[in-house]
């Protein structure tokens, strides 16, 4: 029994979007899209190639110069616009979600509404750009503004389909750019949703445009001449590539990467809220997620926590509180990890393999509540991005040794302490080796205007994506400093 049906429907072959409507590309390749809900093809997309970009981002420089000028009342009118359009339109790209990606509904749907967050930021741009102004000598002012850079690219993953673009399209159109998007070949059908939402909210065709396609789309907007900016979201072997690639070619990088991250807890933590939220952070959208905590790490004896936490994860049920796993190749990786650990020794204390699938869904990828404990710091299962419904428990001693573990991981998006001492929670947020910390909150994505970004290998590049952080990125900075002779006589005519 499923509380929100994911209907399955072939939407057939798909286009790119340039200049404001739907356009077949110059490539004759596709790329079949696969639900992971039915294990069958629920549309084809073009796998574009470098004349498709081409042809994108010369479209997108035409319009350029009108969508730069307009004031940017104008352009935030548009964001005023999405918001509402996404909101009324929320079941729609929620289905659509669910359907390519493996989210179950109301979990697609909290994913777009977080990406509606960025859109309501950019509403207050208007308010944030009015530039800084000021006398520095006798006669002379200097004013700074923040200007658009152009025709600007966004690369995003499978794993958010509509949320991440949401964290980039908003700040870079409104601060005046013309944006293309490559969106994840495995989940498109919600981003040309977007795009014919934006067209909706009034934006002029061509500011914002969808090459749809692969590595060879990717590898373009690294070389194209004139994509000045690109913001890249996914693997942290992709992100490191992007941002090497971009930025030799002398453009703007911000390459978010992959992650591993820690959920430190001590005996004196709150046991029920503690349970629930080591469960809710390693399982929310089947652990494929960026933010997901797939280390605990136990401090001295934290069994009752362990214990509960256990007897939460046996009422889990699939389809309803977690959805699929993404494809079978993402299936067949954490299943090995899973057997890997095993193996090592870890003591698989709930199994999420060959779990039974919802009905109606036989044929999909399901993979259930898996926890692992025991786990030696130095395993896979505890050092690498696992990304599925995987939770690793290691065992410590100190919180010296715990703190070892976490600075150790090469990556840093997020950590997290659990804790009712102000202390532990104290030296834990200022120790901890990532760019977001949760005390007690084992999700703690920032809500804007506090932009989202991590550190070490989960990021490449300068500043965050969101916040006042991405507004930055997407602008440069520009400085006039003018004087008006007084001694110059010639204005007096005109009195
Ligand atoms: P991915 O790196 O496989 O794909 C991301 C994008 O890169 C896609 O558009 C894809 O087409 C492209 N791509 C893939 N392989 C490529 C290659 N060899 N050359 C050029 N382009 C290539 O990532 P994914 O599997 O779609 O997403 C999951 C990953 O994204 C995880 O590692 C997750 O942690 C990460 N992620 C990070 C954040 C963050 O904020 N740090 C947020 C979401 C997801």
């Amino acid at each position: 029994m499923m509380t929100n049906k994911v209907v399955f429907k072939n939407y057939g072959a798909q286009e790119n979007w340039i200049n404001g409507k739907y356009q077949s590309a110059k490539s004759e390749k596709t790329i079949s899209v696969i639900s992971p809900y039915f294990d069958q093809e629920i549309a084809t997309i073009p796998e574009s190639n470098f004349a498709d970009l081409d042809n994108a981002v010369k479209n997108a420089q035409s319009v350029f110069p009108s969508w730069s000028r307009l004031n940017i009342r104008a352009r935030a009118e548009v964001m005023f616009n999405l918001k509402s359009i996404i909101e009324n339109n929320l079941d729609e790209m929620a289905e659509l979600i669910a359907l390519d990606n493996g989210k179950t509904i109301p979990d697609a749907k909290g994913s777009i509404l977080r990406g509606k967050e960025v859109v309501e930021f950019a509403t207050s741009l208007p308010s944030m750009l009015r530039g800084d102004s000021s006398p520095v000598g006798p006669g002379i002012t200097c004013t700074m503004t923040q200007e658009p850079l152009g025709v600007v690219a966004g690369i995003t993953p499978f794993n958010f389909p509509a949320m991440v673009p949401l964290w980039m399209i908003p700040l870079a159109i409104t601060t005046g750019n013309c944006f293309i998007l490559k969106p994840s070949e495995q989940t498109p059908l919600s981003t040309f949703k977007l795009a014919e939402y934006l067209k909706e909210a009034g934006l002029p065709d061509g500011v914002f445009n969808i090459v749809n396609g692969a590595r060879e789309v990717v590898e373009g907007i690294c070389d194209h001449p004139n994509i000045k900016a690109v913001a890249f979201v996914g693997s942290t072997t992709v992100a490191k590539f992007v941002y090497s690639r971009s930025t030799a070619n002398g453009k703007r990088a911000i390459c978010l990467g992959g992650a591993k991250n820690h959920m430190i807890v001590v005996p004196d933590a709150d046991q029920d809220s503690t349970a629930k939220g080591l469960l809710a952070s390693s399982m929310g959208s089947a652990g494929q997620r960026c933010m997901a905590a797939s280390v605990a790490v136990g401090v001295a004896d934290i069994d009752p926590i362990i214990e509960q936490l256990v007897e939460e994860a046996k009422k889990y049920k699939l389809g309803i509180d977690m959805g699929t796993i993404v494809s079978r190749a993402s299936f067949d990786r954490i299943n090995n990890y899973i057997d890997e650990a095993e193996k090592m020794g870890a003591k698989v204390l709930i199994d999420g393999r060959n779990s039974t699938a919802p009905d109606g869904y036989e044929n999909g990828y399901w993979l259930g509540v898996t926890i692992l404990d025991n786990v030696d710091p130095d395993w896979p299962s505890a050092t690498d991005e696992i990304f599925g419904p995987v939770l690793s428990i290691i065992r410590t001693d100190t919180l010296e040794d715990a703190l070892k573990i976490e600075n150790g991981n090469q990556y840093g998006n997020a950590a997290a302490v659990f804790t009712t001492s102000g202390q532990v929670a104290k030296t834990i947020s200022e120790s901890a080796s990532a760019g977001m910390i949760g005390i007690n909150i084992g999700v703690p994505v920032p809500r804007e205007p506090f932009s989202f970004g991590g550190w070490n290998e989960s990021k490449y590049g300068h500043g965050d994506i969101t916040g006042k952080s991405g507004v930055d990125f997407w602008t440069n900075l520009k400085k006039v400093t003018s004087r008006w002779p007084e001694s110059n006589e010639a204005w007096k005519k005109y009195f």
